[in-house]
């Protein structure tokens, strides 16, 4: 098992938190709980923690992979930590050990889970073979080699490249915005030979809007952003199977798509089944109101995989934040032999871009914004919540060259050796090693 040792040694008596998971979640546990005097060990199967909302930056040639991955040792060592490469297999609550997939045991005093979700297929037959994700550094860059070879399919002169997106949520929307604007003006840089009106970029939404938490006149203002960079809108429109080279709807009809990317939902994944906890909707983990699992003095979810039934808080990057600090505080409110708090989401608001100087901003205030303020909004934010400052500077500097040079000469970065994206949904190939 691969460790990065700490920096400053904790007291080896102090008690043990093992957090499992190195995203927005996990990772802001850590501080509160090192700061009390605690020993901590983070555990995830990367060693890296992804920065998910810019993956689309990546798979579209917009950004280098490396820009949004952040080394957990890295992290862990300002604050005194751990960490330990391997993913939860197993839980044992009675004698608090847990069980990696590679076969270590770690014992703990308190247990955090933090390990986030992945796509929801609803059963929809060939979803899962068929469609690529967006979840992980390895599919955004699956994605992106999958782009670059079907421009290149193009550029010797065989047929078109339809392209549909699944799910018109902040993720398929800001997508199906970026491909629009890649084929508009960063493809004859890059690919000369194509004609840009042989890519079909389509956004295929069940609901009767976009954006479904934004205000209607955002729905509207992103809906028609869209429009005008051509991508095809379908709303209220049910896929009912994808194959390799179309998606066939509900009401029967039959659309090709070379690439479809599955932006439709969320659940927890199959493994998780295995920990012996209470799972509720879509999988998640319920917990009660200060964040511990149901029925578990000893063992809080935190983020996207955990869901207090009675006060669901929404799955984004602010909530799972605040949810791993407060999980922190009650752990050391437990040590205190002092009662814990109940969680208290506090909304900042929501945002989603379409593509340059064109985002939609809506503040918990009730202010809401759209356009280019809003849109650089959206870009300071996004650069103030990049961990690490190399990780800062290099997507400045990309997210700069891609909305200034984009429509003047720039080109893409470029991809190479495709997989299939079920293939590519292994961890092991080398297109994955990148
Ligand atoms: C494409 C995309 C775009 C998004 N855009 C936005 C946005 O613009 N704004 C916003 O607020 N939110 C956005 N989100 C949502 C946001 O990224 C999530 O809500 C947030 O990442 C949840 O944090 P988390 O800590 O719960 O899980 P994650 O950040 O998903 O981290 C989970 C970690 O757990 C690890 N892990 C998984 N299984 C195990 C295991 N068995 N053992 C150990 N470790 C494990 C994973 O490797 C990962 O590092 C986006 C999500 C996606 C997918």
């Amino acid at each position: 098992m691969r460790t990065i040792a700490r920096r400053h040694q904790a007291d080896p008596a102090a008690p043990h938190v093992v957090i499992c998971g190195a995203g927005f979640g996990g990772l802001s546990a850590i501080k509160g709980l090192t700061r009390a005097g605690l020993r901590v060990t983070l555990v995830d199967g990367h060693l890296y923690s992804t920065f998910q909302p810019l993956l689309y930056q990546v798979a579209t040639g917009g950004l280098n992979p490396g820009d949004v991955a952040y080394p957990a040792g890295a992290f862990i060592q300002r604050y005194g930590a751990i960490y330990r490469r391997g993913e939860l297999a197993a839980i044992d609550a009675a004698s608090r050990r847990i069980k990696l997939t590679n076969g270590h045991e770690l014992g703990y005093d308190y247990l955090i889970l933090a390990t986030g979700v992945s796509a929801s297929f609803y059963g929809i037959k060939g979803a899962a073979e068929n469609t690529f994700g967006l979840y992980t550094r390895a599919d955004a860059i699956a994605l992106r080699d999958h782009l670059m070879a079907g421009f290149e399919r193009l550029s010797v002169g065989r047929g078109d490249l339809s392209v549909t997106v699944v799910g018109g949520g902040a993720t398929g929307v800001e997508l199906a915005g970026t491909l629009a604007e890649l084929r508009r003006t960063v493809l004859g840089a890059t690919f000369p030979d194509v004609d840009p009106s042989r890519v079909h970029v389509r956004l295929v939404e069940m609901a009767p809007a976009l954006l479904g938490p934004f205000h209607e006149k955002l729905r509207e203002y992103a809906k028609a952003q869209l429009a005008d960079r051509g991508v095809d809108v379908r709303l209220n429109t049910r896929i009912a199977e994808v194959t390799p080279d179309q998606v066939r709807l509900a009401d029967g009809e039959d659309l090709p798509s070379d690439i479809t990317v599955w932006a439709a939902g969320v659940a927890a994944s199959a493994e998780v089944a295995g920990w012996g906890l209470p799972q509720g909707k879509n999988g998640r983990i319920v917990v009660g109101p200060d964040l511990r699992v149901q029925g578990q003095d000893r063992i809080f979810a935190v983020g996207d995989i955990a869901v207090n039934p009675g006060d669901p808080a929404p799955q984004l990057a602010q909530p799972a934040l605040q949810m791993g600090r407060h999980a922190a505080a009650q752990i050391v409110k437990l040590e205190g032999k002092t009662a814990t708090e109940p969680f208290k989401y506090h909304d900042k608001g929501i945002m989603a871009t379409i593509g340059r100087r064109s985002a939609v901003v809506q503040l918990a205030g009730g202010l809401r914004m759209r356009g280019t303020l809003a849109w650089l909004a959206w870009l300071a934010l996004h650069l103030v919540y990049l961990l690490g400052g190399r990780n800062r500077v290099s997507t400045l500097i990309n997210l700069t060259y891609r909305y200034v040079f984009w429509g003047h000469g720039g080109t893409v970065i470029v991809g190479d050796e495709p997989v299939s994206p079920a293939v590519a949904r292994r961890e092991d190939t080398p297109v994955n090693r990148q």
